[in-house]
């Protein structure tokens, strides 16, 4: 039978599902080590599944207020100004969410109308494509080129115009490791202001940094009212199953991000958001030896790499190695990982699913090192094994 229309709205046509949830699966299927999709194999924090535990042992099992419990707002609003000196008014200025991708596509629903122009820094990671398809954006990519991932900032000034109507940008970066310096932060944030454009900063690898200092956007001279800041639990406390994020806007930002929160949503898990503020409490220390173990496991896979022939970048923040694949002699990226997670036992996301156009990214393949130390040992004994089976595989 021919249907009269068609049953799918446009919206849904521009993109796929998303890859690093397809490699998760596949994995699963072969039964691999999975450095594909960003998640910690190792607990969480103990501090924070005891709080949760008791949460719901106190019934803490209904909707909390839609924008945040009150005692997360405010233990946001807190560390905020411990650790950033933001003014954050917990009242006016946080909305907690599903996970920071549900406060991307909140935040981008309630700023875009569809037409605007959206500038995302590419490579980037996966969900900025469909959000901004969702919300009717037009997406300009600007490339960050390697082998530095920096971006020019002329080409940077010549994408800004009179339909830009906000910038995405990741710091530290996903896929590329990049931690953005003061000066590049201040060539975007003068854009902004030039242009008035809104600054939607995504800051969830915040606390996992190697090199540099995490400047959050919305302490640049005149950005705090046209950056939106979004973070989350997920990686900071290793609990990204929880889906819990946040959102710092200035009230009039925020009054708008609320509304499409609460009728996408209604809210975040509410038990959770109270274990979120036991994780907050732990402070400094915890971030600090939080990045420092991160440290340990980058050095063990990029060495590990290294060895298996596969060119690693060494990221400065984030949990993410992209690589060269060319020594092995694929026809291209997906044909690649394919292999990889078949034949090797390891899985890693294909680079086209950072990039807006496959071939962009055909040479590159993102591994993570969100995992214990035996993990990547044997995936780096694995790994290894691979430039000869590749050349082999490529061959025949
Ligand atoms: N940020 C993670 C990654 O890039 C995954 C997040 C997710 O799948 N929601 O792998």
């Amino acid at each position: 039978m021919r249907l009269a229309r068609a049953r799918l709205a446009a919206r849904t046509v521009g993109f796929t599902e998303s890859v690093i949830r397809e490699m998760t699966r596949l994995n699963a299927v072969h039964g691999g080590i999975n450095l594909a999709q960003g998640f910690p194999n190792f607990p969480a924090p103990a501090e924070i599944k005891v709080a949760a535990k008791r949460a719901i042992d106190e019934d803490i099992n209904q909707y909390a207020i839609t924008w945040g419990s009150k005692s997360l707002r405010d233990a946001l609003a807190r560390s905020y100004g411990e650790l950033y000196g933001m003014d954050v008014d917990p009242e006016t200025m946080l909305t907690v969410t599903c996970g920071s991708t549900e406060a991307m596509v909140s935040t981008l629903l309630a700023i875009v109308d569809p037409g605007d122009e959206v500038i995302v820094l590419e490579p980037f990671y996966e969900n900025y494509g469909p959000d901004a398809a969702i919300c009717g954006a037009a997406p300009v990519f600007v490339p960050l080129r390697p082998p530095e991932y920096r971006f020019d900032p002329d080409e940077l000034r010549r994408a800004f115009n009179t339909r830009t109507k906000a910038i995405i940008v990741n710091s530290p970066n996903n896929p590329t490791g990049r931690v953005f310096t003061r000066e590049e932060l201040e060539t975007i944030a003068s854009l902004c202001r030039d242009h008035d454009a809104i600054c939607v900063t995504d800051e969830i690898y915040e606390h996992i940094r190697y090199a540099g200092e995490h400047i959050p956007m919305a302490t640049l001279d005149g950005m705090a009212d046209r950056t939106v800041t979004i973070s989350g639990a997920s990686k900071t406390f290793s609990v990204t199953g929880w889906r819990v994020g946040w959102i710092v806007a200035a009230p009039e930002l925020t009054a708008g991000i609320r509304k499409v929160h609460d009728f996408v949503t209604v809210g975040a898990p509410a038990p959770l958001q109270e274990a979120v503020v036991a994780g907050l409490a732990l402070g400094r220390d915890y971030y600090d030896r939080l990045a420092r173990e991160y440290r340990a496991r980058r050095d063990l896979l990029v060495g590990a790499l290294e060895r298996a022939g596969f060119a690693p970048n060494t990221p400065e923040g984030a949990y993410y190695v992209l690589c060269d694949i060319r020594p092995f002699g694929f026809a291209d990226d997906a044909a690649f990982a394919l292999w990889l997670v078949r034949e090797i036992g390891v899985a890693g996301v294909p680079g086209s699913s950072f990039f807006s156009r496959r071939e962009l990214g055909r040479d590159l393949i993102r591994f993570t090192f969100c995992k214990t130390e035996d993990l990547l040992v044997e995936a780096g004994e694995r790994l290894r094994g691979a430039g000869d089976r590749a050349r082999i595989a490529a061959r025949a």
